[in-house]
């Protein structure tokens, strides 16, 4: 199997387009634990990931990656009893976007407390998705949870692919946990369709100024870690794009001819290229060509 398809993005739904050999072989779920930690875990179904950490006093888990698939859950804390019978005590939600928080009950069932920025507990309310288990305990801008002898630290970094996008950090393994708006060398359309262009990049930066040196991301994209220097390379994606739309949003190209003729060669082998680049034009053209 040549082709397969491969969401690099929030709900993404993109066209086949060629896979490395570990995608069309991958099974539909795994658990690994990161190298060089005794107990941080990703948890992969499908194309959506989350991290969980163990310690002697319980579990740390996250996104419950449940929507419209309640046997991801049920698959994610078979996994984690698998590893561990220590109570799971904490649920954070990256963001507030159902693809990736959804399906929580079972954990609520067990007695984990649901934590999240404040904010994203907002949209949820206001929403009311039946499937989505309401946030127990909020924060702003910044909150430490301390389990074990583990400590992560919650940072709201600004408005990026949301307005409630969250970074999770684990400072003594130096390792961040962030989901959606930082795809690893790859172009995500959909991630851009309700974005803060703009913002996005002030965001990247302060997630640049923070110690860590590996990230988890929520997909696998090409399926590895991602690296400082993969922040910066999306930093420079977006500004290039940013740049070349204002000045055909200034030509009066958008929306449909810049979507039609914008193009970074230097990044047209990134996953995802030739199918996202034109709803990343679009959301461009929406603040250099028409001010929002
Ligand atoms: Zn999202």
């Amino acid at each position: 199997m040549s082709l397969v398809r491969y969401a690099v993005a929030c709900g993404a739904l993109f066209a086949a387009i060629p896979s490395a050999p570990l995608q069309a072989q991958q099974p539909m779920f795994t658990t690994t634990r990161v190298e060089g930690t005794d107990n941080v875990y990703i948890f992969r179904y499908q194309n959506h990931q989350s991290m969980f950490i163990v310690t002697p006093a319980g579990v740390i888990a996250t996104d419950p990656i449940g929507l419209t698939r309640p046997q991801a859950v049920t698959t994610y804390i078979a996994e984690i009893r698998k590893i561990t019978p220590a109570p799971i005590r904490y649920v954070v939600y990256s963001h507030q976007h159902y693809d990736h928080i959804a399906g929580g009950k079972p954990f609520k069932d067990l007695g984990a407390t649901f934590v999240a920025l404040r904010r994203t507990k907002e949209r949820l309310e206001a929403t009311k998705y039946e499937d989505v288990v309401i946030p127990d305990e909020v924060f702003d801008e910044r909150r430490t949870l301390s389990l074990g002898g583990t400590v992560l630290e919650l940072t709201y970094v600004g408005r990026n692919h949301s307005d409630n996008s969250i970074v999770m950090r684990l400072p003594k393994e130096k390792l961040i946990f962030a989901v959606d708006f930082i795809p690893i060398q790859s172009v995500s359309g959909a991630a851009f369709n309700d974005a803060y262009p703009i913002e996005w990049e002030d965001s990247l930066q302060r997630v640049l100024a923070m110690d860590w040196e590996r990230m988890i991301p929520g997909h696998p994209y090409i399926g590895r870690l991602g690296t400082k220097k993969d922040v910066e390379d999306l930093l420079a994606y977006m500004n290039e794009l940013s740049g070349e739309v204002k000045k055909a949003a200034h030509a009066g190209k958008c929306w449909d001819a810049a979507e039609k003729e914008v193009r970074l060669p230097k990044y047209a082998s990134w996953p995802g290229y030739e199918q996202g680049i034109a709803s990343n034009i679009r959301r461009y053209c929406g603040y250099w060509g028409r001010g929002f």
